[in-house]
This record gives structure tokens, sequence and C-alpha cells, in this order.
């Protein structure tokens, strides 16, 4: 008898949670030939003892988990290092971010067998029958595996036509974790949930942990496929607010305009990522046309108001910081709010140029808000992705920047907020130049508290942005203690976080 699955979504937010989609997309794919079980550690106090429970049974052979880099590596590791130990015939299978771009010190540690390297819909199912049926792994493509103590990584696979894949087996999830639970009141409505609808991207950003698995491909459900599904869970949990959760889900013009037509009178809003020279391509009555569909928010990487700089990151495309600002105009026009994230912090060859870039960039994000106040603002701190052979990744190593060498290091707190950007441990950014962006970050959150969180509104508002406003004006970011004990007290959430507010 085959053995069953063990499907593992490890704890990523403590507030409201998203609907674990990659778990769901990998359990499509073995619907109806395996059995399997979802764990989500998001919606269990002790997520161990329900993985453990599963395995006493005896009746799983496989675990599965997705592994995006930050909060989730808290679960991850130990537990799956738990299952080596006290099951070890359990064949431990990671996929997600973490893992392929990390994928040495993951298989090394010993307590991982298998990396799904990009998308696992033909990659997973494939890699549990030649295990049940002893068959060499090497021609499965998306792979990656320890073989006489070297990585081989296999094949990357063309792009799957998401529209023939099966269906997210919902109803299976509902049966584990009723899908209410995965609705949250957020900016966009009172019943928002997150989609997925395409792979990868075509850019190759070499900031970005995309690129590695994706190698600037993109590849998209059909409209109306998006447009069915969204269909079902209206239906089913009258859903009024959607997250499209895709790398880069505004790609094809052609795509969204289709979608927006179809969901017009559906009273459902939206957010999704998107690029700002892709974007600026978009003829004004599809904008307008997105807007009446419910586009509410679009995140968009506006990286560095430095042209050198946007060269230096690899951003391709047309994008410049001219375009930055008059885009930022166009969306004023059009009603949509542009969420712009920056990148600051890129390597220098010193102190102070690292500096003069990180104060051009934040007089750059004042433009930009004298464009369009509504634009929101997400500032990240540079932090590597391990893009081997690029250019960024050899200037970093020469500054002398090293990926811990054990699993367990990940573990440690700085480390995790590397990955979420916020405290990276690279030799370039001292801790002046942090201390500048983080607390310019601060007053600019008092100045201009984000509306995502709708808790912050009226005289709360009024009041943090009268506190911030000499600071904002001024320049003088310096010890924020007050705006910060203001964000303690309202309990203000940064999108960058942990996602929008949501409860
Ligand atoms: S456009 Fe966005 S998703 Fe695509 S490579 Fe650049 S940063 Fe990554």
């Amino acid at each position: 008898m085959k053995k069953a699955v063990l499907l593992f979504n490890p704890r990523s937010a403590r507030h409201k949670y998203r609907v674990p989609n990659s778990i769901l997309q990998v359990a499509a794919s073995i619907d109806g030939n395996y059995e399997y079980a979802f764990v989500d550690g998001n919606l269990e106090s002790d997520p161990w003892s329900v993985i453990k429970s599963h395995l006493d049974s005896g009746k799983f052979g496989f675990f599965g988990s997705t592994v995006m880099p930050g909060p989730q590596l808290k679960e991850a590791i130990p537990f799956t290092q738990k299952i080596r130990k006290e099951y070890p015939n359990i064949v431990n299978i990671w996929g997600g971010y973490f893992a392929s771009n990390q994928c040495d010190v993951v298989l090394r540690s010993g307590a991982v067998d298998y990396v799904i390297n990009g998308p696992g819909d033909s990659a997973f199912p494939a890699l549990l029958d030649a295990i049940d049926n002893d068959k060499p792994v090497g021609d499965i493509q998306n792979l990656i595996y320890l073989e006489e103590g070297k990585v081989v990584k296999t094949r990357k696979e063309v792009l799957p036509d998401m529209d023939k894949l099966p269906p997210l087996p919902y109803e299976k999830m509902n049966s584990f974790y009723p899908l209410e639970n995965y609705l949250g009141k957020t900016f966009m409505g009172s019943k928002t949930f997150a989609l997925h609808t395409s792979f990868g991207c075509p850019f190759t950003c070499s900031f970005c942990a995309v690129v590695p698995i994706y190698n600037a491909r993109w590849k998209g459900q059909s409209a109306e496929a998006i447009y069915r599904n969204v269909t079902y869970l209206k239906e089913k949990i009258g859903i009024n607010g959607i997250e499209f959760h895709d790398n880069n889900f505004f790609t094809s013009q052609k795509r969204t305009a289709e979608f927006s037509k179809l969901i017009l009178n559906d009273g459902i809003e939206w957010w999704g990522e998107g690029r700002i020279d892709t974007i600026d391509r978009y003829s004004d009555e599809n904008l307008a046309l997105m807007r009446e569909a419910g586009c509410r928010m679009i995140f968009l990487g506006a990286e560095s108001g430095n042209d050198e700089v946007l060269a230096q990151m690899d951003k391709g495309g047309t994008q410049s910081a001219e375009q930055i600002l008059s885009f930022a105009g166009r969306m004023k026009k059009f009603d949509i709010v542009p969420e712009y994230s920056f990148v600051l912090g890129m390597p220098g060859p010193d102190e102070d140029t690292v500096m003069r870039q990180v104060e051009a960039d934040i007089d750059f994000i004042k433009q930009v808000k004298e464009v369009n106040p509504d634009t929101e603002i997400i500032i990240y701190l540079y932090s590597p992705v391990p893009t081997e052979g690029s250019d960024l990744y050899k200037q970093i190593t020469e500054a002398g920047f090293n990926f811990p060498e054990n699993l367990e290091d990940w573990l440690n707190p700085s480390w995790e907020n590397f990955d979420l950007r916020k405290n990276p441990l690279t030799p370039w950014l001292t801790p002046k130049v942090i201390d500048r962006v983080q607390n310019f970050e601060t007053v600019l959150n008092g100045y201009y508290p984000t509306q995502s969180d709708f808790r912050i509104k009226g005289v709360k508002k009024g009041f943090m942005r009268t506190l911030a406003s000499w600071r904002y004006r001024s320049g003088v970011y310096g010890y924020p203690y007050e705006i910060k004990a203001l964000h303690k007290i309202w309990k203000y959430r940064q999108p960058e976080i942990e996602g929008f507010y949501s409860e």
C-alpha cells in the first residue's frame, strides 16, 4: 500500500492567516493518487503534537513542507530535524524560496532529502512515485538532492499550463481547516482571500529571490480560469476582497483587462503585485476599467530614485526615476493606490557612499509623496539573494558577506530578520546607515500611516501626523520614540512585515 503524505505549512503570521496556497497546489498534484493530510502551523497552537499524532499512525511515508524565508524557518527547521531523529523512515521534502535558494545548507543538514526547485506540480508526484518504486530520480525535473556528497540540480521544467493543472482541493482543505478561517477583514473587504494565478516573472532583478527559481519566465492562468475560481469562492464562502499573491500579476495587459471585464459587477476589491514600466504601458481605458472592476491598490517595486542604482539592481525594462514619479501621478488620476517598495542600502565602496545614496532615496520618496500623497511606501533594507554568477553577488561576497553554513544558524534572530530584509548582516550597512533608514521609516509611517491599516484613521491619524510633521519636514529623524510609542499603543501594522492588517 502507498504511504500517505503529510503536507505542512509552518507558521508565517501571528495575526490573520492566508490560505496556504503552496501546499494546496502540491496537494492538487497528488489528489486522488495518494492519501494526504494538511497541518497548518498558523492554525494550530501546538503543530508538533498534530504532526506527531499523524506520524504515530504509521501510515505516513512522506513529510512535505513549504519553507519561505523568515518566520517559517522557526518551525520548519526544528520539526524536520525532529522527524529525521524520531521517524527516520519518513522522506522529508521541502519546497519554497528558502529551500531552493539555500539548497546547499538545507540538504547538507541531513534533515531534508529532496528540495522541489520551483513548481512541484509534476516533480512532487514523480518523486513520490520514484521513491515508492525504487526508480532513479535524476530524470525528474525541478529537483535538487545530494548524490555522493554533491548537490545535484536537475533540469528546469517548462512552466506548466495552469489551466490544465488539476483544481485546488479546497473541499479537502475545508475538511481539515474550514476555509472561513482564511477570510480576513482588510481595507479591501470584510472577506478577503488570497489567490495565486501565475508562475514566475519575466524580469531578472538582482536582489529578487524569484529570479534564480524562474529564470525570467512567467506563465499565467487565463482570465476565465481565475474568474471561475473567484466565482466558486464567492458562492462557497462569500469572498469580497482578493490579494493576488503572484510575483507579477499584471504581466499581461490582455489578461488583466479580460479579468477586469469578468469581475466588473461582482463587488470584489483586489490587490496584486506588478511593475511600473509594465503597467505604465496599459491604456487609460484599461486602467479605468481595472479601477471600476475593483482594483484598489497595486504593489510596485520602485526600488530607487537613482537610475544608476536601478541599473546596478538589474531592474531591467524601462523603469527610471522619472517614470516612477510620473506613474505615481498617473495612478492618482485613476484612483488606484500605488504601493511603492524601495530597497535602500545597496552595496557601496564605503559608508559615505552608501549613506549618500540612502539620503538621495529618502528625498526621492518625499518627492513621490508630493506627486501623489496616497502612494504607499514600503522600505526594505537590501539583503542579498544567492544569484551566483551575478555581478552584484560578486560585489557582496567581496565585501565580506557570507550566508550561514549550518541550517540551525538560520534560527538565530538576526538571520530571521535578515530574511524580512529588516536587519541584514551585511558589512556595508553600518548601524548608522541602518538607524537612518529605520528612523526615517518610523517618521514616514507617522506622517503618512498606511491606508492598509484601516484602524488608523480620523483623530488617531490626525494626531500621529501632527506629532510627526516637524520631523518629516525638517529631516530630524533620530530617536523618534514618541511616534514609536503611538505605533505600539495602537498596534500599528506595517504591511512589509506580515502583510496587510486584517481581522
Ligand atoms: S519585477 Fe519583481 S518579481 Fe520580477 S524579478 Fe523584479 S523584483 Fe522580482
